[in-house]
C-alpha cells in the first residue's frame, strides 16, 4: 500500500489512468473510538457498508468487537480477517445452508428473524448430529418501523409489524435464553426522533407479548455529513436513545446495541477520478453508476467534490457527470460545483465514499479497476474532527 499526504500529491506523482480509492485509516479509527467511547451500549459494525479487510482491522484495533453480517460470504470474510470477533447474522431471510455453516463452523450464535418460518429454519439448521436443538441461540426479532426521517428507506422489505410481533416474541422465547428486538430506521436518519418513534413501537410490542427481553438493538441509520445533509451531533442521538431505552419494560441487565454502517465508514474513503471528456456542462469521468458512484446515480445522493489541478482559476459552475460505461443510466445529475475552466485530462476528488461507495464497484463493461492508496489529510467533511462542536455537545474524540 502506498502513502501520500493527500489527493493532489497522488495526482502529481501518478497521473493515474484508472480511478484511485484514497483511504484514511485515521478517520475510520476516530469514528470507531467515538462510537466505542460514547454510544451507551455496544456498537456492531454493519459490514455491508464497506467490507474491506483493512477497514475491518482498523475498527477492531479501535475497539469494535461485534460485526453485523448479512450473508455467508460476509461471515467467512470477517471470521478470516478477525478470528476473535463476535459475528451476528442480522439478515432476517437466510438460507438454511448459510445458517448451518455460520452456526456450526464459525460459531455464530446471534441471528435475527421476522417470521415463524425463519424461526423454524434457524432452530432446524442449528441442531446437533443427534437432532438435539441448540441451547445457546441468541435470537433477535426484527420489527418494522418507519423510515420517514431517513434519506434511504429500509421500511418495506423486512420486519414484522405490531400485530405479528407479540406472538413471534413469545414463540421465539421458547427456543432461546437470550431474546432481543431490533429495527432499522432507514439509512442517514436526519433526526434523533426517528429512534424515539421506533423505541415506542418496541415498547408496544413487548408490553403486549409480556416476555423478558434481554437486548434492544437500535440498528444503523446514524448519519454522516454530505452536501445539503448536515445532521445534528451524534451525541443527541445517543442521549435520546439511552433515555428511551432506560424507560423500557425489559430485563434489568438488558443490553443496548446499535449497528452503524455509514457512520463508521463514510469518512474512510474518497475517490480520485479523471475527466476523459467535457461536453458543455457535462463531464465524462472514469467512475460512475456501476462503480463507487452508485448512490450518486441511482438515489441522487450528493457527494462533495474538488478539482485537483492548481491552474484552474475561474469561479465554480454546476456540472453533471457521465460514468465510463456505454449505458445512458451511467449518469450522475449532481449538481457538482467545479471550476468553469475544468477540462479533459484534469482530476477531481469525490469525498465521503467510504460507505456504500468503494463497496459498490463492479466490473461491468470492464471498468472495475481502482488502485487503493492511503492518504493522511482530513476527509472532506467529518462528524468527528471537532469542527462541528456545539457549545453543549463535546463532539471531539482523541486518537489513542
Ligand atoms: C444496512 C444495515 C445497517 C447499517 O445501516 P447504516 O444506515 O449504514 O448505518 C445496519 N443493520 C442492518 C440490519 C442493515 O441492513
Amino acid at each position: 500500500m502506498q502513502y501520500f499526504p493527500d489527493a493532489k500529491a497522488v495526482v502529481r506523482a501518478l497521473r493515474p489512468e484508472e480511478p484511485v480509492i484514497l483511504n484514511r485509516p485515521h478517520a475510520a479509527a476516530r469514528a470507531a473510538r467515538f462510537f466505542v467511547e460514547k454510544f451507551p451500549g455496544k456498537s456492531l459494525y454493519a459490514v455491508k457498508a464497506n467490507p474491506s479487510p483493512e477497514l475491518l482491522q482498523i475498527l477492531w484495533d479501535n475497539g469494535v468487537t461485534h460485526y453485523d453480517v448479512a450473508s455467508i460470504a460476509e461471515v467467512r470474510l470477517v471470521r478470516t480477517t478477525l478470528p476473535q470477533a463476535t459475528l451476528c447474522f442480522m439478515h432476517p431471510v437466510k438460507s438454511p445452508g448459510a445458517i448451518r455453516e455460520a452456526y456450526h463452523k464459525h460459531s455464530v450464535k446471534t441471528f435475527s428473524l421476522d417470521s415463524v418460518e425463519e424461526l423454524e429454519k434457524i432452530v432446524d439448521a442449528c441442531r446437533d448430529e443427534d437432532g438435539n436443538a441448540a441451547t445457546d441461540l441468541r435470537l433477535c426479532i426484527r420489527l418494522r418501523v418507519s423510515s420517514e426521517h431517513a434519506a434511504l428507506s429500509l421500511a418495506a422489505k423486512f420486519g414484522c409489524d405490531l400485530t405479528e410481533a407479540p406472538a413471534l416474541l413469545q414463540q421465539t422465547r421458547q427456543h432461546c435464553d437470550w431474546l432481543g428486538v431490533c429495527f432499522h430506521v432507514g439509512s442517514q436518519a436526519m433526526s434523533p426522533f426517528a429512534y424515539v418513534q421506533a423505541i415506542d413501537r418496541v415498547r408496544a410490542a413487548i408490553a403486549e407479548a409480556s416476555v423478558v427481553i434481554d437486548m434492544i438493538d437500535v440498528g444503523g441509520g446514524f448519519p454522516s455529513v454530505y452536501p445539503g445533509m448536515e445532521p445534528p451531533p451524534l451525541e443527541d442521538y445517543f442521549k435520546i436513545i439511552h433515555q428511551h431505552f432506560y424507560a423500557l419494560p425489559i430485563a434489568y441487565n438488558a443490553e443496548l446495541w446499535c449497528e452503524p454502517g455509514r457512520a463508521l465508514s463514510a469518512e474512510y474513503s474518497s475517490l480520485v477520478v479523471k475527466v476523459e471528456k467535457r461536453r458543455g456542462e457535462e463531464l465524462y469521468i472514469n467512475d460512475g453508476a456501476y462503480g463507487a458512484l452508485f448512490d450518486a446515480a441511482h438515489v441522487d445522493w450528493k457527494f462533495p467534490v474538488r478539482a485537483l489541478e492548481d491552474d484552474l482559476i475561474k469561479p465554480e459552475m454546476d456540472f453533471a457527470f457521465y460514468g465510463p460505461t456505454c449505458d445512458d443510466a451511467d449518469y450522475m445529475p449532481g449538481p457538482f460545483a467545479l471550476p468553469e475552466d475544468i477540462q479533459a485530462g484534469d482530476y477531481i476528488e469525490i469525498g465521503m465514499l467510504g460507505a456504500y461507495g468503494a463497496a459498490m464497484k463492479t466490473d461491468f463493461n470492464g471498468f472495475g479497476a481502482a488502485e487503493r492508496i492511503i492518504v493522511q489529510d482530513e476527509p472532506m467533511a467529518s462528524l468527528y474532527d471537532g469542527s462541528r462542536v456545539r457549545p453543549e455537545a463535546d463532539n471531539v474524540v482523541s486518537l489513542r
